[in-house]
C-alpha cells in the first residue's frame, strides 16, 4: 500500500466481503497467564541461520538467538494483553466537545513480514461523561502496536475500544506509517507513508464532525 488512504465506514452490520472486513474479523483470545516460549524462539533463529548458510556457533552469533527471543517477548507482549483495562480508568467530566490526542507514537510489527512499522496515531472522540488520560491513549496504543499487526487492524481495534470501553458518542482514529517492508525489500519505496483511519458513531454519521476532527488531526 502506497500512500494510500483507507476510510474505513463500515459498521459490523454492513458487512461488505473486503480485506478490511476479514481483517476486523480476527480477534486473539487474551490469556494473561500466558509466556512466551523463549526456548522455541531460540531453536528457530538457530535453525533461520544455519538455513541461510551461517554458522550459529561463531562468536559474534552464539548470544543471537536468545538476543532475539528477548527481544521478541518484548516487541509481541501486547498479544496476550488486554488493552480495555487501560480504559477502566476514566475521569468523569461533563464535556461534550472533541477531544483530540496527536501523534502518539509507535512501533508494531507487520504479520506479514515480521518487520517493523511505526509512525503516529492521532485519536478524536466525543465523550458522554468518560475521559481519559493521555498516558492510558498511549497505553492502549502500545498494547496494541505490540503484536503481529496490520496497520487497518489495529486502526479499528483503537476506535473499537474507545467506543465500547468510554461509550464515546464519535471516535476516529488516523494512523500515519511507514513499514520497513516496503522500504527495505519489494518495491523499495522509501518515504511512502500509508495512511488509515476508522471512524464510530457520530464522526461516521456527521460529515462537519469528521471533517472538524481530520482537519485538527492532519494539521502540519
Ligand atoms: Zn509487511
Amino acid at each position: 500500500m502506497i500512500d494510500e488512504t483507507h476510510f474505513s465506514e463500515s459498521e459490523p452490520d454492513d458487512v461488505a466481503i473486503d480485506e478490511r472486513s476479514e481483517a476486523s474479523a480476527y480477534v486473539h483470545e487474551i490469556d494473561e497467564s500466558f509466556e512466551v516460549d523463549k526456548p522455541r524462539i531460540e531453536r528457530a533463529v538457530r535453525e533461520i541461520l544455519l538455513a541461510i548458510g551461517e554458522n550459529p556457533e561463531r562468536e559474534g552469533l552464539l548470544e543471537t538467538p536468545a538476543r532475539v527471543a528477548r527481544m521478541y517477548a518484548e516487541l509481541f507482549q501486547g498479544l496476550n494483553q488486554d488493552p480495555a483495562k487501560h480504559l477502566q480508568k476514566f475521569f468523569t467530566e461533563k464535556y461534550d466537545s472533541m477531544v483530540i490526542v496527536r501523534d502518539v507514537e509507535f512501533h508494531s510489527m507487520c504479520e506479514h513480514h515480521l518487520l517493523p512499522f511505526s509512525g503516529k496515531v492521532h485519536i478524536g472522540y466525543i465523550p458522554q461523561g468518560r475521559v481519559v488520560g493521555l498516558s492510558k491513549l498511549a497505553r492502549v496504543v502500545e498494547t496494541v502496536s505490540r503484536r503481529p499487526q496490520l496497520q487497518e487492524r489495529m486502526t479499528e481495534t483503537i476506535a473499537d475500544l474507545l467506543k465500547n470501553e468510554l461509550g464515546a458518542l464519535g471516535v476516529g482514529v488516523v494512523v500515519e506509517a511507514t513499514h520497513s517492508c516496503m522500504t527495505l525489500r519489494g518495491v523499495k519505496k522509501p518515504g511512502s507513508y500509508c495512511v488509515t483511519s476508522a471512524m464510530k458513531g457520530t464522526f461516521r454519521s456527521n460529515a462537519k464532525t469528521r471533517a472538524e476532527f481530520l482537519n485538527l488531526a492532519l494539521k502540519k
